[in-house]
């Protein structure tokens, strides 16, 4: 099922995600409803917070569903290491219309359940490596707009604020 995908402003957005307890049939629903929002929207990866689930489950495929190796379910992720420095334009499906260039790591390891509950490590380098901190930070309660500074993300807030007021949001 293709679900809403809620935009800046909507609780779940802006609050810290609760670990998962456990694999079970509503969650393994969820990630199959992520994965359809996902490819559906279509993005490269998404948040459970952004479909309005509090928990700490992010899907990322690059392909867009193109090549099913690409695509990668992550569970209470953690990062094991992050490294180097890319400076690249970014976007978010809960914050639609708007870029802002964005720094992160180049490289970054996560390990997390898979969702049959198994542990994996994921080396992820470039956008990969992207994909996965701007997920990660969605279950932190953070959107990219958070990591740009100044007049820049003034600009879009305030963008964002009038086409709430309009009704456009
Ligand atoms: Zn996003």
């Amino acid at each position: 099922m293709i679900l809403p995908i809620l935009k800046f402003g909507e609780a779940p957005l802006h609050e810290r995600a609760a670990e998962v307890g456990g694999l079970t049939p509503d969650i393994q629903r969820l990630i199959d409803d992520m994965i359809e929002t996902m490819y559906a929207a279509p993005g490269i990866g998404l948040a459970a917070p952004q479909v309005g689930v509090s928990l700490r489950i992010f899907v990322v495929d690059l392909s867009v569903g193109r090549k099913a190796d690409d695509l990668v379910v992550l569970v209470n992720p953690e990062f094991l290491e992050l490294e180097g420095v890319q400076i690249e334009e970014e976007g978010c499906l809960s914050v639609p219309g708007f870029n802002a260039t964005v720094a992160r790591p180049m490289r970054a390891v996560v390990s997390g359940l898979d969702r049959n509950g198994e542990t994996i490590t994921i080396e992820g380098k470039d956008l990969l490596a992207r994909a996965f901190q701007h997920e990660m930070d969605h279950l932190d309660g953070k959107l990219f707009l958070d990591r740009v500074r100044g007049i820049k993300r003034d600009l879009i807030v305030k963008k964002i604020r009038k086409l709430s007021r309009a009704g456009k949001w």
